[in-house]
């Protein structure tokens, strides 16, 4: 959710200038230099080492705006509402969708960051609150942040009779009746529609009776398992509204993604028209892609702290082959910094971006004393006061340099930045375009980097630039009929009003057999009239999946609340013993209790670092679907895996030497979920070449650089998913690889990677070949989470096994 402001910002304005006084989103620049152009930027920048870091640059032209006349269909006093807030008039995309939207029909706008999205649905939900004083409006944002900036801007239009309001749970008790009853325009989360206002809906009948328009904003972050969770929550929604005879329209906004009406379809259940062309201006963007140098085969320098010092996410025990991303970004950072340029660098760890702004400090103290002050991190685990200061220090410019993690979630608009820096690719294009749009203020010029990490889908991207600039952003991936999310949302339905046969179209394909499971388990009862729930407590159901609930991190001595961790990461984060940073200042874990989410720790600067290793079991429950390729099987099914965090390496951080390994008592974690497997027969191997002893390595070194490249055809994180290889499987019987889904159920991306399984294991195939390294290295087949070591390891091996499997398998 690196975007979640983003469409604050109202761009409507042929003028490129702001009332600052009626902005719901000042940008940071105000009277700001903007420092040296981007292409002289970035030649100084490479020029900086001794060979060229620089793969490519891309040219990202500048656009044009489009303007368009006020709808005939919006008041005047609206209009006058928007004018003074200095929209003159609406760009064409945000005039068209809110044409649509008005006329009754379901729409997405799809577009870039800062396009002004959040016209496309204010003005025709605005203007039915105008014309019908019964009509009410709901807002769904994916955080409060975003809907407490939403309830600003509406607020700030001043229009009467609409008393916006947010709804989530800060709202004090004492409020929420008044809302309920009075307020036209509810801004609210998921998880409260969820939790809160539908189990609730008696009290909200007269809200629900009247509803004109859902608005679902950001609606792109609700992909995977939350995804699919969301979509159900939105079918009960429409459901209780049927109830009550209404049927509202669906207005969702979008960053760029590919196939927005099908996603938006698959979401809300309805049939969704698509706004996709972009009519805001904008500035160019250079973007460069970015590779840091090799380091000398027999170098005896030192593996670098930045790395050692904490993120997690790197394979520090491994010999360094490349400089780190995380120290390359730093310093392209503190040198950004010190040219006077506003400088945004997004890194994917939050102890990554904690050490990137750390070196960045320090590389600007040891240059000018006090230059350091000028660089901060920020994550989504600060206190709200501490990110309130950051954002308020970069308003003013005291800040100049921020590294954050993909959770930025400023209440300012941060469209307004000279640079943006990206260590590693974020996962998706959609991504990496959303956060080089952060760059580029007023139709300015920008520069944009990828820094690649040491990891073969980086290493693959900034080779083969045509797979970043050369191809469409991806689709966003969800599954309402995944039996995990659909069973338990049937069962929060069936609380809310008994289940019909009526109502099974709506949840759709499975909602059959779910029900069936139910009934059989002894949660739903089927009497003539339907299906009742039959218990006193309504069923626990997380919308966020197995991650859990996020794990508080106090300091011991004072009681103080540092941060938090979310629940799937505490394991690896908060184990006892971890050494934990916050703000650049390090921790050490005493204690990891999960039974009340929280960990004990106390400051502490040991000269280590920590890694967590876990171990991982795997067996096959059913197969799904398979291809008989010859020699060679690829399967699709259902797997339960059973993993453990069972020990951490303490490392030297100046050396990276292992001190020692320390064993772990947490308790094991269970999956069922989908995987997409291959086996290949003995013979075809000793054929192809690979000695028996070398099959393990063979295929464990396949094994990695199959899931470092599955995100390039499945939108999801490395982080997702999770792998297992072994020469000889109880269930298969021959040489396997699995490469499975991190969530219970799955989450669609083992199926993606089944429907494409020679593209995504050609890809792989190439970025190991193409890797200059000899016997392997980050970049091609190591691993940064094996639960081995990474050992063993054969590079040639994995090429002649995947040659296998491309032979025979058909494409
Ligand atoms: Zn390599
Ligand atoms: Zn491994």
């Amino acid at each position: 959710m690196q975007d979640v402001t983003s469409n604050d910002s109202i761009s409507a304005r042929p003028t490129p200038r702001r009332d600052p006084e009626s902005s719901a989103a000042p940008t940071v620049s105000a009277g700001h230099d903007p420092g040296p152009a981007p292409v002289d930027l970035l030649r100084r920048l490479r020029a900086r080492g001794a060979g060229d870091p620089v793969t490519h640059v891309e040219r990202v032209p500048a656009r044009v705006g489009v303007p368009a006349p006020w709808p005939a269909w919006a008041p005047s006093e609206l209009r006058a509402a928007f004018a003074r807030r200095g929209v003159v008039a609406p760009w064409q995309h945000q005039a068209e969708a809110a044409t649509l939207a008005y006329d009754g029909g379901h729409v997405i706008v799809a577009t870039g960051t800062a396009s002004g999205k959040s016209l496309a649905y204010q003005l025709p939900a605005l203007a039915t609150l105008l014309a019908d004083p019964r009509a009410t409006v709901l807002y769904l944002a994916p955080t409060k942040a975003l809907a407490a900036d939403q309830l600003r801007a509406v607020a700030g239009l001043d229009l009467e009779g609409v008393r916006p309001a947010c709804y989530d749970g800060d709202t004090p008790r004492a409020e929420r009746e008044w809302i309920r009853r009075h307020s036209r325009f509810v801004l609210t989360n998921p998880d409260m529609l969820h939790h809160g206002i539908l189990p609730g809906h008696s009290q909200w009948s007269g809200f629900l009776r009247r509803l004109a328009y859902v608005v679902i904003d950001e609606c792109h972050t609700y992909r995977g398992v939350f995804g699919s969770h969301v979509a159900h929550v939105l079918r009960r929604l429409r459901r209780q509204c049927a109830r009550f005879g209404a049927t509202p329209v669906f207005v969702l906004a979008s960053a760029t993604s590919g196939d927005p009406a099908t996603a938006a379809g698959r979401l809300t259940g309805l049939p969704v028209t698509a706004v996709t062309e972009d009519a805001s201006p904008r500035g160019g963007v250079t973007f460069a892609l970015w590779e840091p140098p090799l380091l000398p085969p027999d170098s005896t320098s030192p593996p670098v702290p930045a790395q050692a010092a904490g993120d997690h996410d790197a394979a520090t025990d491994l010999v360094q082959v490349r400089r780190s991303a995380l120290r390359e970004t730093a310093d392209l950072l503190a040198d950004t910094v010190a040219e006077g340029v506003r400088t945004l660098a997004f890194v994917r760890s939050r102890k990554g971006a904690e050490v990137v702004a750390t070196n960045a400090r320090r590389a600007l103290d040891d240059a000018v004393p006090g230059l350091g002050d000028r660089v901060a991190a920020y994550r989504g685990g600060y206190l709200r006061e501490e990110r309130r200061e950051l954002e308020r220090a970069l308003l003013h410019g005291d800040l100049l340099g921020l590294a954050s993690t993909n959770a930025l979630e400023l209440g300012v608009d941060l469209v307004g930045l000279d640079a943006v820096l990206i260590c590693g690719y974020p996962g998706t294009r959609a991504s990496l375009w959303q956060q080089a749009g952060r760059a580029g203020r007023s139709g300015q010029e920008a520069l944009a980097v990828l820094v690649a990490r040491d990891d073969p889908l980086d290493t693959y991207l900034v080779h083969h630039p045509e797979a970043i600039f050369g191809a469409p952003v991806e689709a966003t991936v969800l599954d309402p009929a995944n039996p995990y999310v659909l069973a338990p949302q049937l069962a929060c339905a069936a609380v809310e009003a008994p289940l019909t046969p009526a109502d099974l179209a709506l949840f759709g394909d499975g909602a059959k057999e779910a029900i069936d499971q139910l009934v059989e388990a002894g949660a739903l009862r089927q009497r003539p009239t339907g299906w009742y729930w039959r218990h006193r407590e309504r069923p626990e159901v997380d919308l966020r999946g197995e991650g859990g609930a996020p794990v508080c991190v106090v300091e011991s001595a004072t009681g103080r609340l540092l941060g938090t961790v979310d629940g799937g990461s505490s394991h690896f984060l908060l184990h006892p013993g971890a050494v934990y940073l916050h703000q650049g200042v390090s921790y050490v874990v005493d204690d990891l209790d999960l039974a009340d989410g929280c960990a004990l720790v106390h400051a502490e600067e040991p000269d280590w670092s920590t890694h967590a290793r876990d171990v991982t079991d795997l067996s096959v429950v059913s197969v799904r679907s398979y291809v008989d390729a010859g020699p060679v099987g690829m399967f699709l099914g259902e797997v339960d895996v059973t993993s453990q965090v069972v020990s951490y390496q303490r490392r030297r951080i100046a050396t990276g030497e292992v001190i020692d390994t320390r064993p772990l008592d947490l308790p094991t974690r269970e999956l069922r979920t989908v995987a997409v497997w291959f086996t290949l027969s003995p013979r075809s191997l000793t054929s192809a070449g690979v000695q028996q002893a070398d099959v393990p390595g063979a295929l464990h070194a396949a094994e990695h650089a199959a899931i470092g490249l599955l995100p390039l055809i499945a939108t999801c994180d490395r982080w997702d998913i999770g792998g297992l290889s072994t020469a000889l499987h109880p269930d298969t019987e021959a040489p396997t690889v699995f490469v499975y889904d991190g969530h219970p159920g799955g989450a669609g991306f083992a199926e993606r990677a089944y429907g494409t399984a020679s593209a995504w294991l050609r890809a792989t195939r190439d970025a190991i070949a193409e890797c200059g390294c000899e016997t392997g290295c980050p970049s091609c087949v190591q691993s940064p989470k094996c639960g081995n070591g990474n050992n063993p390891l054969s590079k040639p091996d994995a090429i002649r096994v995947l040659d296998v499997v491309l032979e025979n398998l058909p494409a």
